[in-house]
């Protein structure tokens, strides 16, 4: 399973984001059977309005929502690419996750000391951002004296890796993260071979008050995380207050809905979170729906019938014949699968078709 990384400074509220994720969103994990089981990472439902419309349509009382893995990765000091502090551990963990959640204090509170004496979001960003830029271009250094090496031999290949290595020289060197270099389609497929942990899609979570959620917009914090986000990086932001998602989740969800009606919020900006973080990881659903269940699959973006079959057993892969797929669109507004037939929204795909997120979907195939 794809994997998203908490990260950020001290009391910044990464803890209490992580604890109150696997405490309320915690997904079933006998229906996971490849998730992570480590202290530290929490498998969490994705939140999804469709399936309770399907539950209705199929006329089943078991949902089941499609999952994500996000990892709580220990602190971070500045001079972890020297490896101060955990700082070696902290960067090995982040290259093993697929994207990276920043959590950034956007809240003021005199009773909780930020790490650096004072609120700066954009300050911390870079505190980490340096700190994995730094690692990169150690990483990209060594790399490029061998491949130079090798590019003496007039390989082909190894002439193109050099010169993508010294353009993201150049480029970490002004303190530029990977992901924003400017690069063909080509040289970005091989960037990949490289590991980069500033190449990772990014999405900075704005931690704001709970008198801050009802109107984000007007925190200057969070204007600014958002600027530095789109002009710096190409980084997706959402704005969550951590500690109203750790009290809902000791509430009733009658309760919940009482208090965020009292804070003037929708909700704590979680389920936006995780949304996005699956987007993020180039994740979307499909659906099954029966009167046994509904049950939304994940499977990446551009995968063709056969490998989303194969999400559910490898036999449905292996024996795939067709599949049957109408919208959710099309599905919900028809009402009934009957009526959905009866207007001529299903239709038969075949080897080819590239699942679309919504399809919902039934799969023939031999034994
Ligand atoms: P970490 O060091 O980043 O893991 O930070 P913690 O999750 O331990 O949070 C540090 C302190 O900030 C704790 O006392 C939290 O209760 C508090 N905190 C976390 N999120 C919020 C928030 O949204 N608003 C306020 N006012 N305090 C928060």
């Amino acid at each position: 399973m794809l994997q998203a990384g908490i990260v950020g400074l001290p009391n910044v509220g990464k803890s209490t984001l992580f604890n109150a994720l696997t405490r309320s969103r915690k997904a079933e994990a006998a229906n996971y059977p490849f998730c992570t089981i480590e202290p530290n990472v929490g498998v969490v439902e994705v939140p999804d309005s469709r399936l309770a419309v399907l539950k209705g349509i199929a006329k089943t009382n078991v949902v089941i929502p499609a999952a994500v893995e996000f990892v709580d990765i220990a602190g971070l000091v500045a001079g972890a690419s020297k490896g101060e502090g955990l700082g070696n551990k902290f960067l090995a963990n982040i290259r093993e996750v697929d994207a990276i959640v920043q959590v950034v204090r956007c809240f003021e509170d005199d009773d909780i000391l930020h790490s650096l004496g004072s609120v700066d979001p954009i300050r911390d960003i870079q505190i980490i951002l340096t700190e994995l830029v730094l690692a990169d271009l150690q990483s990209c250094e060594k790399q490029l004296e061998s491949s130079i090496r090798k590019a003496k031999s007039m390989d082909k290949e190894s002439i193109k890796n050099a010169e993508l290595l010294k353009a993201l020289v150049a480029h970490l060197n002004e303190g530029k993260p990977a992901h924003t270099l400017e690069c063909s389609d080509d040289d970005k497929e091989r960037m990949k071979q490289y590991f980069l942990l500033t190449s990772k899609p990014t999405i900075y979570a704005c931690n704001v008050s709970e008198s801050d959620l009802a109107n984000p917009d007007a925190n200057l914090y969070v204007q600014k995380v958002r600027e530095f986000a789109k002009t710096e990086h190409d980084a997706e932001t959402c704005v969550i207050c951590a500690r109203i998602e750790e009290e809902l989740s000791d509430l009733s969800p009658e309760e919940g809905a009482e208090y965020l009606k009292e804070l003037g919020a929708q909700d704590s900006g979680v389920s936006e979170l995780i949304r996005k973080t699956y987007d993020l990881l180039g994740l979307a659903s499909f659906f099954t729906a029966g009167e046994k269940e509904v049950r939304a699959w994940t499977f990446k973006k551009g995968m063709t019938a056969p490998q989303c079959a194969g999400v559910i057993h490898t036999d449905f892969e292996k024996g795939f014949i067709k599949a049957e797929v109408v919208s959710y669109e099309d599905l919900a507004n028809a009402g009934s699968v009957a009526k959905a037939r009866e207007a001529g929204h299903y239709r038969l795909e075949g080897r080819d078709y590239i699942f679309k997120d919504g399809d919902v979907a039934l799969f023939r195939f031999n034994v």
